[in-house]
């Protein structure tokens, strides 16, 4: 650290991490390396389109055409709310807040993550909330299973629409410990099972999918040596469920 430095409390802040802690944030910088190639494809072509616009706006505006130009904006615009969307989402898993690694027991986890929905999205009014979580359940390294959970949660809301049951359930199975979100919602094509964990794939209207979400949480769970698997449920809706190793990631809860 130079004189300089030592007078900014972020790189105070960052000397004082733990190992664990930077272990876990380097992780998550190489999952957004992944993504940002991607990403830079996807957002070319609405930045290609625009330029496009914008020139045609110019001849015509100058060709003394005032009316067409209304047009091409309005095409600019959902443009720039599709690259808004794509960097509000990456901005979001950027983040450092969550990338936590003290291990907290999973069932703290799911709780702000609900929170953290309802604070920003309104779930739909009749959806129920049905917690199933194990007893013996190990703590857990919570890493960026924060936003892992998030966006299950805010798919499930999404999926149900204006009603409908998600039940949630903590076990410990096979070495693993699984966490499953179960809803009542509009469900996906059993040929579509890998395909949702695509970047870019998304069934969302214009302007409210960006089909990063699960992409994100598969390679959130790849590095931490677990898996997400999404089916369709029985009688319609969807079961995700996020499995991570006991080794290394877990702790008993005797010894807290
Ligand atoms: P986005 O939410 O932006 O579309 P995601 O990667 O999170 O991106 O999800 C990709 C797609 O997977 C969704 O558009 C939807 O088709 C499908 N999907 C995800 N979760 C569910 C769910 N709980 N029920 C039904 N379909 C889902």
């Amino acid at each position: 650290m130079n004189a300089d430095d030592r007078s900014r409390p972020d790189v105070e802040n960052r000397d004082e991490r733990s190992l664990e802690e930077r272990l876990a944030e380097a992780e998550r910088l190489a999952s957004l390396g992944r993504l940002m190639a991607r990403v830079a494809h996807e957002l070319n072509d609405p930045l290609d389109g625009m330029l496009r616009y914008v020139n045609m706006s110019i001849r015509c505006l100058r060709d003394g055409q005032a009316d067409r130009p209304v047009e091409y904006l309005r095409r600019c615009r959902e443009a720039l709310i599709r690259m808004a969307q794509l960097s509000g989402q990456l901005l979001e898993f950027s983040r450092r807040s969550h990338s936590r690694a003290e291990f907290v027991n999973p069932e703290v986890l799911v709780e702000e993550a609900l929170r953290g929905i309802e604070m920003r999205f309104t779930p739909p009014a009749a959806v129920k909330v049905v917690r199933d979580y194990g007893r013996d359940v190990p703590e857990i390294r919570a890493g960026n299973l924060y936003q892992v959970f998030s966006n299950i949660i805010k798919n499930a809301f999404d999926a149900m629409d204006a009603e409908g049951e998600l039940v949630v359930t903590t076990r410990v199975e096979d070495k693993m410990v699984t966490v499953a979100f179960a809803d009542t919602g509009c469900g996906f094509a059993e040929d579509d099972a890998e395909r949702i964990f695509e970047p870019f794939f998304t069934t969302k209207p214009d302007g409210q999918g960006t089909g990063l979400g699960l992409a994100i949480c598969r390679e959130i769970m790849e590095r931490c040596g677990g898996k997400i698997i999404g089916r369709p449920r029985e009688g319609g809706g969807s079961v995700f469920t996020v499995c991570i190793p006991m080794t290394g990631n877990t702790r008993a809860v005797d010894s807290r």
